[in-house]
């Protein structure tokens, strides 16, 4: 039987199997677009709609917010607006850095140096610039998922054209030691990426205290719309130009900008922003409850990740003797949304990357539940999952043909 979600204040019209109400616990993948940033995008539809290439007024207009946008952008994360650059989102702006970078030195060198615990977005960009010949390493991180900036000082050669480190994970929430290891790169006259797309809003960035020459960042993640995101460019990093066409985007990344989208960036986050020294710790508190009640009730459970340098709102914890794939689904028979550590790969046929790095055995990468809490959830949500979880986890395990005889 189906119910409409009837959560107060809660816009999306979903369907839930047998509850009246949807615990909503899966913020790394993605948000729900925040009533102001809709409120702020919809005149650009409909009477806001030039173009802003073009120019008359109405497409003054529309270059005018765009610039808003820009600046919003830039400010969160201490930048000049110039440096910004708008994409279709993190994967976009992920490509663009290292792709970029690695066409605009190619002669210089190359070899890129990347972590093994990446978003795909990163790896599989790096391999595929190892197909066209480049050679990239993958620093091993430890088993909190935290990268050693001696590692990278180990890695680095005089071929090197960049270094890639995300600045927090998204199925962990590991936060890496950013300024440190940009610092090691700019020692060699490196250029240094990080992928931000799960820090933003979550923890404070500032581009030049941390040494950061490239970052990418996503709309959705922040309470703004999906297909929207940035790539920063510091002044002067040499990289190439990304799509070819007109001269939007100061010739570097061409095609009819994606206004009202880009309004909705700019909104989202400025909010998530400003709201950030409120709400991270309210985050976080919710957070170390459910991590220290689902440590205490259930046993067999392995928390992953940084106990400490860790996002304030994700929370990854392993079930011995059972698969992800059948929590998620038994959560959300219950009404609850989360997923499985390896969000991003297909299913859990495949062990999750991320812990495999950490140094987990294969078996036991694919166990994880990934939980990440967002502004709308609230204490009796964390008590939901604290009263139901382990009730599933108990049922699957009766059932798990991998439990030992005493679950049985
Ligand atoms: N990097 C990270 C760390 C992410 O979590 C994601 C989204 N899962 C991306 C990149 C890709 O962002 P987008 O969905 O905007 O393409």
């Amino acid at each position: 039987m189906k119910y409409l979600c009837v959560e107060p204040g809660c816009s999306m019209n979903t369907t839930v199997n047998r509850r009246s109400r949807l615990v909503y616990m899966d913020h790394a993948a993605t948000t729900p677009v925040r009533p102001e940033v809709v409120e702020e995008m919809l005149p650009c539809f409909t009477e806001r709609f030039g173009n802003p290439s073009s120019v008359y007024a109405l497409a003054r207009e529309a270059r005018v917010t765009l610039e808003k946008a820009r600046r919003q952008v830039a400010d969160a994360i201490g930048a000049n607006p110039k440096e910004i650059y708008f994409t279709s989102g993190g994967t976009e702006a992920d490509n663009w850095a290292i792709k970029g970078v690695a066409a605009a030195n190619r002669k210089k060198g190359d070899h890129i140096i990347t972590s093994a615990i990446e978003h795909h977005a990163v790896i599989h960009t790096c391999q595929s610039l190892e197909k066209q010949g480049y050679r990239v390493t993958y620093l091993p991180v430890d088993e909190f998922g935290r990268v050693d900036p001696a590692s990278v000082e180990e890695a680095i050669t005089d071929k090197t054209i960049l270094v890639s480190v995300m600045t927090a994970n998204n199925e962990i929430g590991t936060i890496q030691p950013v300024a440190e290891i940009a610092k090691v790169a700019h020692d060699h006259g490196v250029p240094f990426h990080t992928d931000a797309v799960q820090a933003i809003g979550a923890i404070p960035i500032d581009v030049d205290n941390m040494g950061i020459d490239l970052l990418s960042l996503s709309g959705h993640k922040f309470g703004g719309p999906k297909g929207t995101g940035a790539l920063y460019i510091r002044d002067k990093t040499r990289i190439g130009t990304f799509m070819d066409g007109g001269a939007q985007e100061r010739g570097r990344r061409a095609g009819t900008e994606n206004v009202p989208g880009i309004v909705g960036l700019g909104k989202a986050i400025e909010l998530a922003v400003a709201e950030m020294p409120e709400k991270s710790p309210r985050l976080a508190a919710m957070r170390d409850r459910l991590i220290k009640g689902i440590l205490e009730t259930i046993p067999e459970t392995r928390l992953n990740g940084h106990p400490t340098e860790r996002l304030p709102n994700n929370v990854n914890v392993a079930f011995r003797y059972v698969e992800g794939e059948s929590i998620l689904l038994m959560l959300d028979a219950l009404g609850i949304a989360a997923s499985t550590g390896s969000a991003c790969t297909s299913a859990s046929l495949e062990p999750s990357h991320v812990l495999v790095a950490c140094g987990l055995p294969h078996e036991e990468a694919h166990g994880s539940l990934r939980l990440t809490l967002g502004s709308r959830n609230t204490e009796e949500d964390v008590d939901y999952v604290l009263e139901v979880l382990p009730r599933v986890i108990e049922r699957l395990r009766r059932m798990s043909p991998l439990s030992p005889e005493r679950y049985a």
